[in-house]
């Protein structure tokens, strides 16, 4: 390994003073400029940043609760709250008093961690007492259970050797700190890590899950260690790394490929988890190599599984070598695991790309996992999706249901799945090293942070995006402050604009950088982001030369006729089948020079509360297509995309493409088709 680079960021000066009009000599001082990534250097004065040795931080998390979701992302979060992840108690074994959480003995692993992780965050970011109340109560248990050695949890975890279960916990416990400062929690944790660190090394981390998560467990400390400065945390800290699977090598490799099913590094879920894990020891290292290594290990994975649209790549448990067809689909742990890398290691690194790779999964991908009344999920999600059937009848690694929706069912995911959109929700807003703060992911939202010289500023997010192409930002501050406005630019920018108080910036935004706006800033100043997103279609060479339809955040499916079956479960929680009524093998017809200007947009409307359903889509594309009769389905599952272009002598019809979010059955990589003219 090479020695540490630090992290170079690129400044780039416009027109300093003209920009922002002139309201006085306060305005001396702004500026605009665009970088890659707020500097490392420094260290935000206001919020807990990396301390030294450790790499500074350029972005930095907001206690939980400063962020405040709007919109359609607090429309997500009630029905959450209504659902089976408000309501896990009533129908998960794993929450009963018979857990091993609760009486620390027998079974008490993974389940009711992966879902306290998430409820009690649901409950923090909509500022929900019983919610809140209710977590406390598992938590207190955990608290109590430590032994005089530091251990906590259930006893059959300790005789196993097994620290998995332990590193979710520490989440919920994390969370927990953040938003009551209860002082038990930096003492009860100190203990428990001084018990890892006393553990030799064959008993600290030696097989199985653990070993592959074991970054889990090393972002806690890293966290812990910025609150409490224990230097034996770094010391652990290397340990973990070295006693954690090694994710700095190739995922993919033959030896790996003859033996897929026995390989834990083909896992969809371990992946989406343990390819963040250099990033996080790279803040101990500050080695670039351990960075290059994830994105090496991103662009080989996605190269050879993730040729298709929604941010994911197949692995219907695990990768399976010659599966990467488009309908071979995801774990729903996989997307709310991935989702979580990508905020963790965009505010290691300020790369504002990771950005787009977390939105991507949220809008496209996430939601098609779960009803749209949040009161059920399935295991695999996949861009062309033509059953969610219960029969089994597909070509998974796994037999029997994946795909019918049922809240009872899906063990790990019926858990784990609830972290998904209250982390989301968290990571919106972050501090930045210069005391300012950056708009990082968007959505509906309200901000409440201390920036420059530790004044309060109160931001309002409004808009509809991901739906909607303007963003709009007002300033609410008690008196004028000064401190960087650090706005994303995604990577996806087809151009746009940037306005103060109705006056165009003459900004020059590059995508996937931040425009950052630094200014005396006065309570109702108003800051526009607009997009001018163009339809784009996106190839996939490698599956059949199939193509996808793109515009700025949201990729497009075919809309199908939906039936809803109840196959199982009770009145109050049905497990249901979807299936289709309408026919779903089209090819678009567009012009391969020019394909995007055979596609239009039909209609836009507000989103509702729960815009993630076909009828409620709140931006509708339409599409030339011909049906192509060959393309048939294997079972219950789509056939793979056949090799295009396709010759049909079917009719040209226009086609209804909406949002991938909102279409739970889905075409999303289309064949061509060979006569595209009418
Ligand atoms: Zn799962």
């Amino acid at each position: 390994m090479r020695n540490s680079v630090a992290p170079l960021f690129t400044v780039c000066v416009f027109a300093i003073s003209a920009l922002i009009g002139s309201r006085g000599t306060d305005e001396k001082t702004s500026g605009i400029t665009v970088v890659k990534s707020p500097p490392f250097a420094g260290g935000n004065r206001h919020y807990v940043s990396n301390r030294a040795p450790l790499l500074g931080s350029p972005l930095v998390k907001l206690p939980i609760g400063s962020v405040e979701p709007k919109g359609w992302l607090v429309g997500q979060l009630r029905l959450m709250r209504g659902g089976f992840t408000g309501r896990l108690v009533e129908i998960s074994r794993f929450l009963k008093d018979d857990s091993g959480w609760i009486t620390l003995k027998g079974e008490g692993w993974e389940e009711m961690p992966y879902w306290l992780k998430g409820y009690g965050d649901l409950g923090y970011v909509l500022k929900d007492q019983e919610i809140i109340s209710k977590t406390k109560r598992w938590l207190e248990l955990a608290l109590k259970s430590q032994q005089s050695d530091g251990y906590f949890g259930p006893v059959d975890n300790r005789e196993n050797h097994d620290l998995w279960p332990n590193m979710v916990m520490l989440f919920a416990l994390r969370s927990y700190h953040e938003a009551t400062g209860d002082t038990r929690v930096l003492p009860f944790m100190t203990r428990y890590f001084r018990y890892e660190n006393g553990l030799p090394d064959g008993e600290l981390l030696p097989e199985s899950w653990q070993k592959l998560r074991g970054g889990d467990n090393l972002e806690v400390v890293y966290w812990l260690y910025n609150r409490t400065g224990d230097s034996f945390l770094l010391d652990l800290g290397r340990r973990l790394h070295e006693r954690t699977s090694d994710w700095t090598s190739p995922i993919l490799s033959d030896q790996r490929d003859k033996n897929w099913e026995e390989s834990s590094f083909y896992h969809g879920v371990n992946i989406t988890m343990g390819i963040r894990e250099p990033g996080t020891y790279y803040q101990q290292a500050k080695d670039q190599t351990l960075i290059d290594a994830v994105e090496a290990n991103y662009k080989q994975v996605m190269e050879a599984y993730g040729q298709q649209p929604g941010g994911m790549f197949g692995a219907d448990e695990n990768i399976r070598p010659g599966y990467g067809d488009p309908r071979q689909g995801a774990e729903t742990c996989s997307m709310v695991e991935f989702m979580s890398s990508f905020e963790s290691l965009l505010k290691i690194t300020g790369d504002a790309r990771y950005a787009d790779r977390c939105e991507e999964i949220a809008f496209n991908s996430l939601p098609a996992s779960m009803t749209p009344d949040l009161k059920g999920l399935h295991y695999l999600t996949a861009p062309n999706l033509i059953s969610c059937d219960s029969t089994g009848g597909h070509d998974f690694q796994n037999g029997g249901t994946l795909l019918s929706y049922d809240p009872w069912s899906y063990r790990c995911c019926q858990h784990n799945v609830a972290f998904g959109w209250p982390y989301f929700a968290e990571h919106l807003w972050m501090a930045t090293s210069d005391d300012g703060l950056a708009a990082a992911l968007f959505a509906p939202s309200t901000v409440t942070a201390r920036v420059g010289d530790g004044a309060e500023v109160r931001v309002s997010e409004d808009t509809a995006y991901p739906f909607g192409d303007v963003i709009d930002f007002t300033m609410g501050t008690a008196k004028p402050v000064e401190f960087p406005f650090y706005l994303r630019i995604p990577s996806w920018w087809d151009g746009g604009s940037v306005s103060l108080n109705g006056e165009a910036l003459k900004a020059d935004p590059r995508p996937g950088e931040y425009l950052v706006i630094r200014r005396k800033w006065r309570d109702g100043d108003r800051l526009r982001l607009e997009f001018r997103p163009r339809i784009n279609v996106r190839a996939w060479p490698t599956v059949g030369n199939s193509v996808s339809v793109r515009r700025g955040p949201l990729w497009y499916s075919l809309k199908i006729g939906e039936k809803w079956r109840r196959y199982g479960g009770t009145d109050e929680w049905p497990a249901l089948e979807l299936l289709p009524t309408t026919a779903w093998n089209y090819g678009l017809a567009v012009d391969p020079l020019d394909p995007a200007a055979t596609i239009r947009i039909e209609s836009r409307k507000e989103p509702l509360d729960q815009p993630f359903e076909p009828e409620a889509a709140p931006i509708v594309l339409r599409a030339r297509a011909r049906k192509i009769p060959s393309w048939t389905a294997e079972g219950r599952m789509v056939g793979k995309v056949p090799p295009g272009p396709v010759a049909t002598d079917a009719e040209v019809e226009e086609i209804t493409l909406i949002p991938m979010g909102c279409a739970r059955l889905r075409i999303s990589s289309f064949p061509l088709v060979k006569k595209w003219r009418r």
